[in-house]
């Protein structure tokens, strides 16, 4: 039934493109199933419901509360992202290590961490601790859950906020494909293909509850891994840097159980809103550290929750959203790949290709970016025109970048996309809390 269901998605998908005159290279990836509708991909469906709910909770906590949209969205999707990595952990562990986790031990307390620090002695700001070998998962993982989870959140967000609500996101099935992303906007007769370089700021570490018992046991392992059995665990918390604990319940009993969806139907069915204000207040204190620039060393010891903050915790290749250098180069690369082998042939003005992410490229914007995002491409040869022929029509160049599409940060130069994008994440004039 699954089965037949992916099928038919993947049919109104392929009807859309056809619409929309996608062009072959487009509509022989969607004919391979390698680029499949966002809610079939694999970690969304399982999950679909609690998302949308999830999403439906924190979009109107930032109405009601006055807000920005966006930076509610970018904290929501570290919080799912997050959530699959203890999914993730907990899977992994009970079909492959026999029902046992390896917590990592401070004083009394057990944390799945996924940086390499002592969450407990970064909260008690105590010192730099180094937990080795976290828990995080490995990095085809990673991609493929802040992919998943980016898509499906940008295609509700465009849906309810902006004026097409038919919009349709497909993502590849796997990280080396072509095209990472498409958004069709069947009502503007518009594509947006392009790259996805999403990764989370902070995963908050998850604190593990075991009765006295099993706490007896493992006491002497300071600073060390422990073995705690999974039918041993009383709760599930995730902790924040102000020592707050957001409770997630606990793992499903039995090993034939799916792990996927249930801290996201515990906190979807539980989550009230001062739980809500706590985990945005925390979350964009590390974000107000992260954008002002200064470095890991001249900020306050909790700076080391988020990712990208540095060795021991993580190190700079795990910068969040589009802000990796290395990141910046490969998609700027793939974008003149896909258009000079694809799009400057003529006939497809309805596509334009840019970058998806959770956040923009805050510290790296101008030095590796602001320059190049009024280059246009062109290939004279191909009309029989020179370089000297600098008087060419529009209809034989295209932008190197039509859209950047973040949480935080949007950038056009295609006015189509702008119209239908550019209005409904920008922070409302009342929104108080940004800066
Ligand atoms: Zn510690």
């Amino acid at each position: 039934m699954a089965h037949k269901k992916v099928d038919q998605d993947v049919l109104k998908a392929l009807e859309t493109l056809r619409s929309l005159e996608a062009p072959p290279f487009i509509l022989e990836t969607a004919l391979s199933e390698s680029l499949i509708p966002i809610a079939s991909a694999s970690l969304i469906r399982p999950r679909a419901k609690a998302l949308m709910q999830l999403f439906d909770i924190f979009s109107n906590f930032a109405e009601v509360r006055n807000e920005d949209l966006g930076l509610v969205m970018a904290a929501l999707f570290d919080l799912l992202v997050g959530l699959d990595y203890i999914e993730n952990y907990f899977q992994n562990r009970i079909t492959k290590h026999n029902n046992t986790v390896d917590a990592f031990v401070c004083g009394k307390k057990l944390f799945i961490t996924f940086v390499n620090v002592c969450p407990q002695c970064l909260i008690e700001n105590k010192g730099l601790v180094e937990a080795k070998g976290g828990h995080k998962p490995q990095s085809a993982h990673i991609g493929e859950a802040s992919s998943q989870i980016l898509m499906f959140l940008l295609s509700l967000l465009i849906s309810k906020r902006s004026n097409e609500p038919a919009v349709n996101a497909l993502v590849a099935r796997k990280t080396s494909a072509t095209i990472d992303a498409v958004l069709l906007f069947p009502q503007k007769h518009r594509i947006l293909l392009g790259e996805i370089k999403a990764s989370p700021l902070v995963t908050y570490p998850a604190m593990l509850s075991v009765p006295p018992t099993v706490e007896a046991t493992i006491l002497e392992r300071h600073h060390e891994k422990a073995n705690v059995r999974v039918e041993n665990i009383k709760e599930v918390a995730l902790v924040m840097q102000d020592g707050t604990a957001l409770s997630l319940g606990h793992p499903p009993k039995g090993s034939n159980q799916s792990y996927l969806g249930w801290t996201y139907e515990h906190l979807a069915s539980n989550l009230k809103s001062e739980h809500i204000n706590v985990y945005i207040k925390n979350w964009k204190e590390l974000y107000y550290m992260y954008k002002s620039g200064r470095t890991s060393r001249e900020q306050p010891l909790k700076f080391f929750f988020t990712h990208g903050s540095g060795k021991p915790a993580s190190d700079s290749k795990n910068a969040p959203g589009f802000d990796r250098t290395d990141d910046i180069k490969k998609a700027t690369y793939q974008l003149i790949k896909i258009s000079a082998e694809h799009l400057l042939e003529g006939g497809t003005k309805q596509i334009s290709v840019g970058v998806f992410s959770n956040l923009g490229p805050t510290k790296h914007f101008d030095a590796y970016l602001k320059d190049i995002l009024n280059v246009a491409l062109f290939k004279p040869s191909q009309y029989g025109l020179s370089i000297t022929d600098y008087k060419t029509p529009r209809v034989f160049w295209r932008y190197l970048y039509d859209a950047i599409l973040t949480f935080n940060y949007q950038f056009f130069n295609d006015k189509v996309i702008e119209e239908i994008l550019g209005t409904f994440l920008k922070p409302s004039p009342r929104a108080k809390d940004d800066q």
